[in-house]
This record gives C-alpha cells, sequence and structure tokens, in this order.
C-alpha cells in the first residue's frame, strides 16, 4: 500500500481541518505535553473514557509530579491513588516503568520508539501515541477508536491487525502529527463512535465507504464471542466494630497487590475458612446481594458475607498479609473495586467512632 494518489493526502486534510474547529485543546495532558504527562494519561486512557480519567490524572500528577518521586513511592501509594480507575496491572507497570527509567535512563524519559515500545505495558500503539503527542515524531496509532473509524472508512473485512496498521500508516502525515493523532483518537472517541456514528459532523463523510452503503454499524467486523466460564467465590467481610479484615492479594492476576475481602470458594464451610483468621467468636453472619464482575476470559461472581464478630484476636500468617481497616479513619492503600464499593456501603450503615 503506497501513498502513490491523494487519497491520503485528503483524508489527513480533513482530519486536520476538522480538529482545528472541533478538536479538544483543553485536556489536561495537552498542557506543557511533556513526555512523562504524556505517558502517565495514555495510560490512563487505555480502556477508560477521558472524563473518568481527568480527575484521577490530576491527583497522580499532583501526587507523583515527575518520574522520580513516582520510581521511589510505594507501590501501596499508587494503587490507592489508581482506586476505582480499574485495570490495575496498568498501575503496576507505571511503577515498575518509572524505576526503569530512572535506573537505565538517569530518570529521563526515553525518545526512540524501540526504547520505549519495550518498556512494561506500552504497545506499539501507546508508544506511537506518547512519542507522537510529545515530540512530534511520525507514528501511527491503532488504539480502538482509531480501528473503528479506518474499519469504517475503509470497510475493512475482518480483524487482521497488519491490515489495520497498513491502512493507520497509509493515512499518516508528514506534518501536524501532534494534532493529527489526537484528532484521530477524538474522531473515534465523539464522532465515529460505536452505537450511534454522527456522520453528519464527520469530515470524512464524503469517501467513507461504509456511510456511503450505510452500513456503519457492521464495521469493525464482531469478533467470534467465546463463552465464557463463571468462578463464584464467597467474600468475607469480617468486621469487629469500626474494623474491618482486609488481605493483600497476589501481586500477580486479578487486582493483583490490592487489598480485599479474604476469599473462599463458594461450598466452602465460613466457620472453617475463618479459623486460620481469627480466633474472635462470630457474633453472627448474613449475606449480602451477589456482585459480578466480568473480565475478559471469565466472569465472577462474589457473595458477600457479612460476619460480626465479638473479639479480633488475629492470627496473622506471613504468607496471606492482612490488617485491620479502620472505616473512620482509612489508610492510603489500593482497594480493588468491590471492596471500595462495600467499604462505602459499610461507611455509611456503621455507627463509625474514632479510634475503635
Ligand atoms: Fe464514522 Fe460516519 Fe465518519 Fe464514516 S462517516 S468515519 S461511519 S462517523
Amino acid at each position: 500500500m503506497s501513498k502513490t494518489n491523494s487519497a491520503s493526502i485528503w483524508f489527513s486534510k480533513q482530519v486536520l481541518a476538522w480538529y482545528q474547529r472541533s478538536g479538544r485543546k483543553d485536556l489536561p495532558w495537552q498542557q506543557n505535553p511533556s513526555l512523562y504527562r504524556v505517558w502517565v494519561s495514555e495510560i490512563m486512557l487505555q480502556q477508560t473514557q477521558v472524563k473518568t480519567v481527568i480527575p484521577y490524572y490530576l491527583k497522580f500528577m499532583q501526587q507523583f509530579p515527575d518520574i522520580s518521586k513516582l520510581a521511589v513511592a510505594e507501590i501501596d501509594l499508587v494503587l490507592h491513588y489508581w482506586s476505582g480507575l480499574g485495570y490495575y496491572s496498568r498501575a503496576r507497570n507505571l511503577h515498575k516503568t518509572a524505576q526503569i527509567i530512572q535506573d537505565q535512563y538517569q530518570g529521563q524519559f526515553p525518545t526512540q520508539f524501540e526504547q520505549v515500545f519495550a518498556l512494561p505495558g506500552i504497545g506499539r500503539s501507546t508508544a506511537g501515541a506518547i512519542l507522537a503527542l510529545a515530540l512530534e515524531q511520525i507514528h501511527p496509532i491503532l488504539d480502538g477508536n482509531v480501528k473503528r473509524v479506518l474499519a469504517r472508512y475503509q470497510m475493512i473485512e475482518g480483524w487482521s491487525e497488519k491490515v489495520f496498521w497498513q491502512w493507520a500508516e497509509y493515512y499518516l502525515p508528514q506534518q501536524s502529527i501532534r494534532a493529527y493523532t489526537q484528532a484521530m483518537m477524538d474522531l473515534g472517541a465523539n464522532i465515529c463512535t460505536r452505537t450511534q456514528p454522527q456522520c453528519k459532523q464527520c469530515p470524512l463523510q464524503l469517501r467513507c465507504q461504509a456511510y456511503q452503503n450505510q452500513c456503519q454499524l457492521e464495521f469493525p467486523q464482531k469478533k467470534p464471542k467465546k463463552s465464557r466460564p463463571i468462578q463464584k467465590k464467597r467474600l468475607l467481610i469480617l468486621q469487629y466494630n469500626n474494623q474491618i479484615l482486609l488481605q493483600q492479594r497476589p501481586p500477580t492476576g486479578i487486582w493483583g497487590g490490592l487489598w480485599s475481602f479474604p476469599e473462599c470458594d463458594w461450598e466452602q464451610e465460613i466457620t472453617q475458612f475463618c479459623l486460620p483468621f481469627i480466633s474472635g467468636t462470630i457474633a453472627s453472619i448474613r449475606y449480602g446481594e451477589v456482585i459480578q464482575h466480568d473480565f475478559s476470559h471469565f466472569r465472577l461472581q462474589l457473595l458477600p458475607c457479612y460476619i460480626q464478630l465479638k473479639s479480633k484476636d488475629l492470627q496473622v500468617s506471613e504468607s496471606k498479609p492482612l490488617l485491620w481497616y479502620n472505616l473512620a479513619q482509612p489508610p492510603a492503600i489500593g482497594l480493588a473495586k468491590p471492596t471500595t464499593d462495600l467499604i462505602q456501603q459499610l461507611q455509611l450503615t456503621t455507627n463509625l467512632r474514632k479510634n475503635q
């Protein structure tokens, strides 16, 4: 696919003109777009909408204004500032990458594509976006939004990554790359949306094949769905006055490194399971409503079991880091999403008194 005709020039011209008229130019990471600021924003924006990211980004930047501050921070603090954003491996990779940059690049974010691409949590599209947005280097990007625009514009059959990258490269202009990159992201996010594309406002409408054929929603074509197995667990919410027992999850796997309630298998007898944690006697047990979480490869169903204790003699096991979390004076630790939601409910329903 070579740029032998004016098709690619027409495409990028339309996109850039639209960006001048309607693109977003006041996002926090567009101000002083250093490699560090753009990198953090690009990682936060993976799988997450701009309006959700903005408040997290602002707080994160206040706490970790540069790579060295992030590199020396405790991972628990980093996860705390990520709590609620989801996909926590992103935060762990961000932290790990900051340490690599500190050690291997004297704290300076690398500027070569291959070096950036080699860092944890940075794929080809993210590496291209960081260098295009921060340094105006010419690299194509291909996130979900851009894929959708290209799939519809070209009516691309199937899901071949190679084919999508070829089209992304084909339309890439040789100048104004920062504006073009931002424009393509915005176009996919705000105009060529998944279920209701705003074709009347789209700068590509005139030559968009899906629009001409009125089959916009048929592209991108759907990947065949795999059936998701269901995993069932009980969440043990052990409470003594204001305090609840939390356990840190292993560093890998879902919600890796975050704190959550101890879990046991659905079938397991609760009092048996609780023995390693507490010798305090159980005053009462009640059950909440099942919480469902969908992951890419399975569905998780969690049954909250609220267990009131008469005392809280804790047998700490080194293999299972545990802590008593004070609902009235919450410590700054990273919490898994269902844990945050359940803690908020407990804070509303528990008569909170400090120092209990
Ligand atoms: Fe998407 Fe419609 Fe624009 Fe085509 S014309 S790229 S379908 S918004």
